[in-house]
């Protein structure tokens, strides 16, 4: 089987942030064509695939697309189109090779990523497959993943006091993810309504979830804690668990320690204790980025303190490149991966992250950007893969929603597809 391209071709589009952002249409001489739109991050890992901005000060502040944009209508599509491409393997590493960077800093990993998620739809079209399914490489390892909803945003994605960026809700024990997204909106809903009591705004953040001005990370736990228990379900992992991103690269200083905006510095192992004290008084499962991308020894000290009980999940450090898992693997940092497709900047490298991480152990977190499009190719992706997890934001704003629609569109097509973290029936 080949797939013969016949043409691809970008547009710059708004993302969810108003800001530019490319979609990415790719035609094939059959007839079938995918569409794809380029998330974009705010926090971001240093060592991530570069997003290609213009620069041009007269135009979005610098931020336009216009170059990758060029880019994928220019030598991208000189590439590609009139050949046939054996996989999308085959077309994603010509790409890598014509980009010809470590970092797909020629091309932008804005042009490139869309490329191939675009070539992903139109060749699962071609072979009459749902994405999900054409994705996956073993079907037998396909599951509805537990959906994160970011419910409160701090850091880079509010205007608030927390330093913490994330505070998610994770129903781990749903019995499917119908009852995982009715659990998270009801539980939004009474959030909603717990703030506003106690007089907090309700002004939502990046992704969706409140901004209150709340200053510690134990005032929205204990907030949480309470909207579980008065939306009737069950703190903890048999019930509705939480997770944490605190985006510590955003918090590190040039000396080594973490500050919080009230004024605190604490050091690394300060760090790893406040983890351990808040992992024990709250049904926290999962903490992301709990320490800097350039931390790698107080990592190994968060792994071995933390690692038997808490997933400790590497995004800034890891940016869903195979070779830094590695790596972190042989030094037994953290013991899960978040996988993003832009962080890397093709699909191929995207899959290569998790199967990595599945040959080591670590568990794999399918994950969005905190600025978005309607493109629900991650939910797909977390179906294919079997990850098990998915965030993409609260369970508000339409380009979050389309996401956990999205799943719940392929668990009706599915009905015996499993729910949840593999090795749950
Ligand atoms: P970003 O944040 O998309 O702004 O990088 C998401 C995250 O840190 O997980
Ligand atoms: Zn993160």
């Amino acid at each position: 089987m080949a797939y013969k391209v016949s043409n691809v071709h970008a547009l710059e589009i708004l993302d969810s942030r108003g800001r530019p952002t490319l979609e990415v249409t790719l035609q094939l001489d059959g007839g079938a064509t995918g569409v794809a739109g380029v998330p974009s991050g705010a926090s971001t890992g240093s060592r991530e695939a570069v997003e290609l901005r213009d620069g041009d000060s007269k135009r979005w502040k610098g931020a336009g697309v216009t170059k990758a944009v060029a880019n994928v209508n220019g030598e991208i599509n000189k590439l590609v189109a009139g050949r046939s491409w054996k996989s999308l393997e085959e077309l994603d590493r010509a790409v890598i090779e014509l980009d010809a960077t470590p970092n797909k800093s020629r091309l932008g990993a804005n042009a490139t990523v869309g490329v191939s998620m675009a070539a992903a739809r139109a060749m699962a079209v071609e072979d009459g497959q749902p994405l999900y399914r054409w994705l996956a490489t073993d079907e037998s390892l396909m599951r509805l993943p537990v959906p994160h909803f970011n419910v409160v945003n701090g850091g880079a994605h509010a205007q608030n006091e927390l330093e913490f960026q994330e505070f998610m809700l994770a129903p781990l024990g749903a019995p499917n993810i119908a009852e995982a997204v009715r659990a998270g909106a009801e539980i939004y809903q009474a959030l909603r309504g717990i703030l506003h009591a106690k007089g907090h705004s309700t002004g939502l953040g990046d992704e969706g979830g409140f901004a209150p001005a709340l200053a510690t990370p134990e005032d929205v736990l204990d907030l949480l804690v309470e909207a579980i228990e008065a939306s009737g379900y069950t703190p903890g992992r048999e019930g509705v668990a939480l997770a944490l991103d605190p985006a510590a690269s955003e918090m590190r200083e040039p000396d080594g320690t973490y500050r919080y905006s009230t004024g605190t510095q604490l050091s690394t192992d300060q760090m790893i204790d406040r983890y351990e004290e808040l992992t024990s008084r709250y049904p926290i499962w999962s903490v992301e980025d709990g320490l800097g991308e350039d931390d790698w020894e107080g990592w190994e000290r968060l792994t071995a303190r933390l690692g038997s009980r808490v997933q400790l999940v590497g995004d800034d450090i890891f940016v869903t490149n195979p070779s830094i898992i590695r790596e972190a693997i042989a030094r037994k940092v953290a013991n899960s991966a978040l996988i993003k497709v832009n962080q890397i900047g093709t699909v191929t490298e995207t899959l290569e992250a998790i199967s990595v991480c599945r040959g080591a152990g670590y568990t794999q977190f399918i994950s969005h950007r905190s600025g978005e499009t309607p493109d629900t190719f991650i939910a797909d992706l977390a179906v294919a893969s079997g990850a098990g997890q998915l965030k993409t934001g609260a369970p508000a704003r339409g380009e979050r929603v389309a996401k956990y629609n999205r799943l719940i569109g392929i668990a009706a097509e599915n009905p015996a597809l499993a729910y949840g973290m593999p090795g749950r029936r």
